[in-house]
């Protein structure tokens, strides 16, 4: 038995075999082989082709059901390209003309189409690299037999351990299979992260020698709430942690049985709780959960989840299907947040030496206007389903905004592309609310300037704690000085919430602090109504707030307001939360575990 410390980011508990995802593609040699034996090599390599077809051809289904077409897009792409002549036709002329094996063919072929497209300074070429590193790693494991890499292979009660993980590898995760994973790399709030909460998967990151110490089919615990592994556990840990899983099965059905119960604190505020999503299938587990709508929609898994850039059609579709879903609630749309750890550098047209101050979000937007106006028009085609079929409100919102001059211009594209719909005769919402994301010092330092022209604020703590401590948010070697409770964030988002306050415009956060009691209860306390977090935290937060007042919570936030550090405002919050919540607050106060 050994246990392995990391950081949780997605709650639950799961028991489970391991799956090791290896890092990079294994070595290949050169081998050749005898002359006689050519025509077997043309034949391994065909066999591997249609086999690799045929299981993109699956993976391709089960993203459709799982996670709707878009996901299901990129698998067909690959499966396209693997039926192209042009792709591998040259596979079969080296086996032949050089008498290698087919391994080493597709490695050297696809190796020299993937330096081809890398040297042109097209970008259309440049993103393909990865699709044909991808494809190459896929055939080869094909020949090899040997799917280490391959989730494909995963049996039932699987347990994902690896070194890193890219949200897109999460998001093909087959969850009937798959029940959990476990990195050595990554943050609380990395991308990988929050798909790990959206897709209801308990998660721990940051766990050193993890791939070294967790062999391939060992029995493991993953503790997504304590952050821990437990490899090989002992008879009494498997005991206890069952137990535990019992005990959160039927608190989750007594809990989705009071999902619809609003949430208001005991002195009668009403606080509004909405989803962060990633998918428009998400929008379901919304309702489920009890969630007032969306009040984060993150679309760039549009771009994550396929290999072209989408169409205003592929963004249509997206953010129709979202609204029918919410049958009547609201739903915020954020544009392309593109950059930083989410497009990986990889992908990116031109790498940059440091991605989280560099190209990213509204930037990204605002430099490729086309792109940038193909999602506009989406978005406002969208917003004409409200008062056509009913359905609730779009809001959009932009991210990173850093200067009033980037809100403004986004606002003007806006209205820009009315015009060319309204000449079109295509019908929007011409009174769509347009808000802006707080993520940045500078933008909460200029709340007041940005709340006369924005329609609403939504703060990012994920990012404002990033860019306000200078803590990379995907980084465990600095996880420790990550910490929305540091004194200098509140101070910011006080100076968010009293603008808005002052111009009478909304304000949510949606950073994945709003979901943690403690600091929700803080949140409230600053003035904040409205939380916006991962659907299946919902009904928990709901209960928070129906267990405190707001007298309580100012009163709590009075007194972090005098304290200096972060771990002070950390000490207290957890010791005023056991105080004002007795029997914790997801209602289970210790156990055998705690
Ligand atoms: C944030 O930064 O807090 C946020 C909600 O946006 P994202 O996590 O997508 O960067
Ligand atoms: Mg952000």
């Amino acid at each position: 038995m050994e246990i392995l410390r990391g950081i949780a980011v997605s709650s639950g508990v799961t028991i489970g075999r391991v799956l090791v995802m290896a890092e990079d593609s294994r070595r290949v040699r050169r081998r050749v082989v005898r002359a006689e034996h050519v025509p077997a090599e043309l034949e391994r390599f065909e066999q591997a082709r249609t086999r690799a077809i045929a299981e993109l051809g699956a993976f391709a289904k089960q993203a459709e059901r799982e996670l709707g077409v878009e996901a299901a897009k990129i698998f067909q792409f690959h499966a396209g390209m693997l039926g192209d002549e042009h792709m591998v036709g040259p596979v079969k002329a080296l086996i032949e003309s050089e008498r290698v094996s087919a391994e080493w063919a597709v490695h050297r072929v696809f190796g020299d189409w993937a330096d081809r497209f890398r040297a042109m300074p097209d970008s259309a070429f440049t993103t393909k690299v990865n699709d044909i590193d991808d494809l190459a790693r896929r055939l080869v494991d094909q020949l090899q037999g040997e799917r280490r890499q391959s989730v494909s292979s995963a049996r039932h009660d699987t347990v994902i351990v690896a070194r890193d993980l890219t949200p897109s590898q999460a998001a093909a995760f087959d969850r009937s299979r798959i029940i959990g994973f476990a990195t050595e790399l990554g943050g609380r709030t990395s991308h990988t992260a929050i798909l790990a909460r959206a897709l209801d998967l308990p998660a721990v990151v940051g766990c050193s020698d993890l791939t070294l110490r967790a062999a391939e089919g060992a029995m493991v615990i993953v503790d997504g709430d304590r952050g821990q592994v437990i490899v090989e556990p002992t008879e009494e840990q498997l005991l206890a942690y069952r137990g535990e899983i019992e005990a959160r099965r039927s608190r989750r059905v007594r809990l989705s049985e009071s999902a619809d119960k609003p949430a208001i604190t005991s002195d009668g505020a009403e606080v509004s709780v909405v989803a962060n999503i990633e998918f428009p299938e998400e929008s379901q587990a919304v309702l489920e959960f009890g969630g007032e709508g969306v009040g984060l929609y993150r679309t760039e898994f549009l771009w994550l989840t396929r290999s072209s850039e989408p169409s205003e059609e592929d963004h249509y579709e997206s953010y129709a299907k979202c609204l029918r879903g919410l049958k009547g609630l609201p739903l915020t749309i954020r544009t392309v947040d593109l950059g930083s750890d989410k497009y990986t550098q990889e992908r990116a047209e031109t790498p940059e030496r440091n991605p989280a101050l560099g190209m990213r979000s509204i930037r990204m937007g605002l430099s490729d206007l086309g792109m940038f106006r193909t999602q506009l028009r989406a978005i406002l085609r969208a917003s004409a389903l409200t008062a056509r079929e009913s359905l609730g409100p779009v809001r959009v919102m932009f991210p990173l905004v850093t200067n009033p001059s980037e809100f403004l211009h986004g606002r003007y594209l806006i209205k820009d592309v009315m015009e060319d719909l309204a000449e079109e005769g295509v019908p929007f919402d011409p009174n769509i609310r347009v808000g802006m994301m707080v993520e940045v010092p500078s933008a909460a330092l200029m709340a007041r300037s940005f709340a006369k022209e924005v329609d609403f604020f939504s703060i990012g703590t994920n990012d404002l704690v990033q860019y306000t401590l200078a803590v990379d948010r995907t980084n465990e070697r600095v996880a420790h000085l990550y910490n929305p409770a540091h004194p200098a964030v509140l101070r910011l988002i006080r100076e968010v919430v009293k603008a808005a306050r002052a111009k009478k415009i909304p304000v949510s956060c949606c950073g994945e602090s709003a979901s943690d009691p403690e600091y929700a209860v803080l949140l409230l306390g600053l003035g904040v109504r409205t939380l916006s977090v991962t659907a299946s935290a919902i009904p928990d937060l709901k209960r928070v707030v129906r267990g405190v007042s707001i007298g309580e919570c100012e009163r709590v936030a009075r007194k972090v307001y005098t304290l200096d550090s972060d771990q002070q405002v950390s000490a207290f919050l957890r010791d005023r939360i056991r105080k004002l919540m007795p029997d914790g607050p997801d209602g289970r106060s210790g156990g055998p575990l705690e």
